[in-house]
């Protein structure tokens, strides 16, 4: 099939949430009639929950087992709504490492007992020296799987320093550029105190002016580049959000700004290991 994962995983999640949304709607308008508490919760539990896709009555059905996301319709006569996907899975590298190191400790170990038990005959020799270089490529491929993910999350640590142009550990470079900003600081304020204890109107001018280059071209460059080396990503985004009126029950679309900060190695340590697909996308409303 080829529906794209992304669009299908997104549709689902917009039937799901109109599918929650027409719920709510439904239940606001009765908790604001002028009924009696125990009226109203009679009413809510009364509502005829009806399917997006086909209105029927009965709802939809939604579930996620076993990293199977499926939605169906579930109105008496079910139309064909049925979307469904297989979540693609996301492998913790650290933990995956952790798992390769000891399955390469219990190799090692075992080689070294198939040496000894050679050294000293304890077994027939040519079935220990078989099963010894049976082990050994299993050995060298995980050796190589742990070096390269070692490797990968030691370069993700990384970062150039733009002096230099080295290689540098990113928390390194953070207590540089943190004492550098410290030293900057202590620097404007004495340029402040300066300034305000000079009795001469120009030295008091020229204090204050070197003051606050050293806060423009200094102390506001250490400190973004302190984010930067922080956050890997660090800026406003615009982000569009549906916004359902509760009495009427349109649907608007607004603009919000979002600050977005996505601390580093997080995201860029953990990788897909198995993608996701799409099993099933059938409906007939657009949404
Ligand atoms: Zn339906």
């Amino acid at each position: 099939m080829e529906d794209n994962y992304q669009d299908v995983l997104s549709k689902y999640y917009k039937f799901k949430a109109k599918y929650e949304e027409q719920y709510n709607v439904a239940k606001n308008k009765i908790k604001k009639k002028n009924l009696s508490k125990e009226a109203k919760s009679e009413m809510i539990r009364n509502l005829k929950r009806k399917c997006v896709n086909c209105e029927g009555e009965g709802g939809m059905l939604f579930t996620n087992e076993g990293r199977i996301l499926k939605g169906i319709c579930n109105a008496k006569k079910p139309c064909k709504f049925n979307i469904e996907l297989n979540v693609e899975r996301c492998v913790d590298i650290k933990l995956d490492l952790e798992k390769e190191r000891d399955n390469l400790e219990e190799i090692m170990s075992d080689i070294i007992i198939r040496k000894l038990h050679l050294l000293f005959e304890l077994e027939d020799e040519e079935v220990t020296i078989d099963e010894f270089n049976k082990l050994k490529p299993e050995y060298f491929e995980i050796k190589a799987m742990v070096d390269d993910a070692e490797e990968y999350m030691d370069n993700a640590k990384k970062m150039r320093d733009p002096e230099t142009n080295d290689l540098v550990y990113r928390s390194e470079m953070y207590k540089k550029i943190n004492l550098q900003l410290k030293n900057n600081i202590t620097e404007f304020k004495d340029n402040l105190k300066k300034s305000y204890l000079s009795e001469v109107q120009n030295q008091k001018k020229a204090f204050l002016k070197d003051a606050m280059d050293i806060y423009v071209t200094k102390i506001l460059n250490d400190q973004k580049f302190l984010r930067d080396i922080k956050y890997k990503y660090c800026d406003v985004e615009k982000t569009q959000v549906e916004i359902v009126d509760k009495q009427t029950g349109q649907t608007s679309t607004k603009n919000f700004n979002v600050m977005v900060q996505k601390e580093f190695l997080q995201k860029d340590i953990n990788y897909t290991r198995e993608n996701g697909g799409v099993v099933s996308n059938i409906y007939d409303v657009s949404i």
